[in-house]
């Protein structure tokens, strides 16, 4: 407790809150931490996975805001389309049309954030930016009453070049400036850019992040091996 309350106090004076969303990653950990940081003020939470973040929510108070950060696959949306607070990881318009689907069955609009490719890696899921184009220029997104792309979110490169992470970064807010001109002028609800983690935040913030997802820098290490992932 002691702890992690250091780390979030720690962490809350190198960022401007006005700013900037922090997210705290629970995935791996258990109910009673997460308990520990909403009793620090703590709100918005984000989960990886669809089974665990479901498998916790029950035994936690219902004003916390979930985050769905991770990959999410189109047969699990209906399971988090009446309370998601926000979908970080839409990485295509079949997907976009299962969250619509499912919003309007529970009589929302769900915000959700496209996932942008900005790694050198090939295990990072994302869309390019001329597929974020092609979605948003469909006649299937623009019938869509039940989503409201609110921002981009992207992972860097795990490296520790921080030049190469800054550049991945700045593509990314680019990208962002790109979209909102273009195809998101006259709303303002677009104005999230989610990017910087643990080991990035300082950087993601220096070049445009408004929200930042960590986990570690607050809870320490992941052990993986208590949870079944
Ligand atoms: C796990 C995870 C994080 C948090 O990672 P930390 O290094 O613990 O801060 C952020 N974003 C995504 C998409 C994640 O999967």
């Amino acid at each position: 407790m002691r702890i992690l309350q250091e780390n979030l106090s720690e962490l809350k004076k190198s960022i401007d809150e006005d700013k900037i969303t922090l997210v705290a990653v629970t995935k791996t950990h258990p109910v009673e931490k997460i308990m520990e940081i909403y009793q620090l003020g703590q709100r918005d939470m984000g989960e990886n996975r669809v089974q665990e973040l479901l498998e916790k929510k029950d035994h936690l108070p219902s004003d916390i805001k979930w985050h769905l950060i991770g990959h999410l696959q189109r047969n699990k949306v209906k399971y988090i389309a009446s309370f998601v607070h926000l979908i970080h990881s839409v990485d295509s318009l079949k997907l976009l049309e299962e969250i619509n689907k499912e919003a309007q069955k529970v009589d929302r609009v769900i915000p959700v954030l496209l996932q942008v490719y900005i790694a050198q890696e090939e295990t990072k899921f994302g869309l390019e930016e001329q597929e974020i184009e092609v979605i948003l220029q469909s006649e299937a997104y623009k019938s869509m009453n039940n989503i409201n792309i609110v921002g981009l979110m992207g992972v860097a490169t795990l490296t520790e070049d921080e030049e190469q992470i800054r550049t991945e970064f700045k593509v990314l807010h680019h990208i962002f400036n790109f979209i909102k001109t273009k195809y998101f002028s006259d709303k303002s609800s677009f104005e999230t850019l989610s990017m910087g983690m643990s080991a990035d935040y300082k950087i993601a913030i220096e070049e445009g992040s408004t929200l930042i997802r960590v986990g570690s820098i607050l809870f320490g290490e992941r052990n993986y091996k208590d949870i079944n992932l």
